[in-house]
């Protein structure tokens, strides 16, 4: 798969900022108290944290500057942050801060008590309807904030998902986000939540998230990605002839089928507006008002 470089921002140097008018702020690996391990990604590790002034208790992810560079990419990992810095969504997980030193990029991250979403998924194997469209609701929120500021997020998956103290969902990983007001070409993310336009490279926007909201939901209530095959070529075959099949077992209801049907079109134009999907019966009459699945 070709994954090309896109334009970058502005390099920081300084800390993202709380708010204006505040002092700038340039934190050390000393401002902190570091716990447990919260758990190991590609580039680095996550730590439970505490921040020694305020007490406040975060996630600080370390991620090694060799690693970075060998896989290259530094780029993704600054738009990562510039993005994800400024964005404020009780469904989108904050990012705080960041600092370095010569080794280490550190990021300071809200800590999701919950942890991953696709563990909770692979322990239950599939989600009740009231639980996946209290999910489906919350994610389709989250994503309307995105996409009022211009950002495109493109990679909705499972494992990009924690969840929070109370139940609530958190996007997680903004590392293929992208902030635009063109229309893209890139290739990225997962094969299987990728929408026809993006496996074929044409020109894709923010429908391309309707497109991935509408196959996690899928998978929420199937357990299983809608186009999963043993060849990556199959799937892809799928994804482009938008080969949709709903199996008889877990019962679903065909409110929820619907909903599905109207996000997975070929024609990113024609999917299911998230803000009609929000109106749609099926989260009406499932989805957990508060936005929170209380189990
Ligand atoms: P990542 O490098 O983002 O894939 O993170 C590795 C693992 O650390 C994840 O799979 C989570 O289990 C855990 N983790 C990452 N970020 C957080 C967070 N903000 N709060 C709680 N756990 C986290």
């Amino acid at each position: 798969m070709a994954i090309a470089a896109e334009t970058q921002p502005e390099d920081q140097h300084k800390a993202p900022q709380e708010g204006a008018g505040e002092e700038k702020k340039r934190w050390t690996l000393n401002d902190f108290d570091i716990g447990k391990p919260l758990g190991r990604g590609k580039f680095g590790h996550v730590y439970l944290a505490r921040e020694k002034r305020s007490n406040h208790i975060v996630a600080l992810k370390v991620l090694f500057k060799t690693q970075l560079k060998q896989s290259q990419v530094e780029h993704q990992l600054r738009r990562e942050v510039e993005i994800q810095s400024h964005l404020r969504h009780s469904n989108i997980l904050r990012l705080y801060g960041y600092f370095y030193d010569q080794k280490r990029v550190y990021l300071i991250l809200e800590y999701a008590a919950k942890g991953e979403l696709y563990k909770e998924l692979q322990k239950c194997k599939y989600f009740s309807e009231r639980r996946a469209a209290t999910y489906v609701a919350s994610l389709a929120r989250a994503l309307i904030y995105c996409h009022g500021k211009h950002v495109i997020h493109r990679d909705i998956k499972p494992e990009n998902l924690l969840v929070g103290a109370q139940g609530e969902l958190k996007i997680a990983d903004f590392g293929w986000s992208v902030h635009t007001f063109n229309r893209r070409r890139t290739m990225c993310g997962t094969l299987d939540y990728l929408p026809p336009e993006m496996v074929e490279s044409v020109e894709h926007d923010a429908n391309v998230d309707i497109w991935s909201l509408g196959v996690l939901c899928y998978e929420f209530l199937y357990g299983v990605p809608p186009f999963e095959a043993k060849e990556h070529s199959d799937t892809y075959r799928r994804i482009v002839q938008v080969d949709l099949k709903f199996p008889p077992k877990p019962i679903v209801s065909s409110a929820a089928k619907d909903l599905i049907s109207q996000m997975l079109v070929k024609d990113g134009s024609q999917r299911l507006p998230l803000i009609k999907v929000l109106e749609h019966p099926w989260i009406i009459q499932n989805a957990d008002p508060s936005g929170v699945f209380k189990g």
